[in-house]
């Protein structure tokens, strides 16, 4: 089963909006599990202190290493990704949440501040994942963007195995444009070929409009 453990100092803000819906059945169904530790509980002193001013000065405050690594212990190292939720990291996509879809789970490290010391990101092999080029406050809504990701994807999950397959960037392509009833809505129609019911008509629109979409806002995409 797909287990996804997140260490915050906000355990509150799970499931959060993967107590929904899809995820959310899915969690009440034990297809995935989900706990939140509070990183804090690995503090140190008193006032369970988990940050630092920066070494060699500057704005705002550094998650400590030692603290960090306590937490990232605490579970023991059961062969699942690591990961740290970062603007430096490696851009989310699509083929990881089918990585990580198809195996044990992910551990996940959610920063607030400034970020975190880099010797933990090398002694404990720690994975930087971004999921997008701006600047979040904390790691915890990254955190639930990737897991949504991954958990449409765990077998069970999803109604129909082949609705995940002809979506966006699946195939290097964005998806094609929908419609539903009704069949005219101020003025504007659905294209005739979707109301055809020839099918080898309606796949031939479908690539051809999903090639269009992805050449015209997507051309990276190389679809
Ligand atoms: N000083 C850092 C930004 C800190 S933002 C820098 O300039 O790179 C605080 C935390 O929010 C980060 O440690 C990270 O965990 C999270 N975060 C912010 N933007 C993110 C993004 N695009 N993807 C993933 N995590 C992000």
């Amino acid at each position: 089963m797909f287990r996804a453990t997140l260490l915050t100092l906000f355990p509150e803000m799970f499931p959060g909006p993967l107590g929904f819906s899809l995820a959310g059945d899915a969690l009440a169904r034990g297809l995935w599990s989900l706990e939140a530790q509070q990183l804090r509980a690995h503090g140190l002193g008193r006032h369970r202190v988990v940050d630092d001013t920066p070494a060699g000065g500057g704005p705002g405050m550094v998650m400590r290493a030692d603290v960090l690594a306590a937490a990232l212990d605490a579970p023991g190292d059961d062969g699942r990704p690591r990961l740290l939720m970062s603007p430096r990291g490696v851009p989310f996509r699509q083929a990881l949440a089918r990585e990580w879809a198809a195996g044990p789970g992910l551990v996940i490290l959610c920063p607030r501040f400034e970020g975190v010391d880099e010797r933990v990101i090398e002694g404990r092999g720690l994975m930087e994942v971004s999921i997008g080029d701006y600047v979040l406050s904390g790691g915890e809504v990254a955190a639930l963007a990737v897991l949504d990701a991954c958990v449409r994807l765990i077998p069970g999950v999803m109604g129909k195995p082949e609705s995940g397959v002809s979506e966006s960037f699946e195939g290097g392509l964005l998806e094609y444009p929908q419609y539903t009833r009704p069949r005219e809505w101020e003025g504007r129609a659905i294209p005739e070929a979707l109301l055809s019911g020839d099918h080898a008509r309606i796949a031939r629109w479908r690539r051809e409009a999903a090639e269009r979409v992805t050449r015209e806002r997507r051309p990276d995409l190389g679809g």
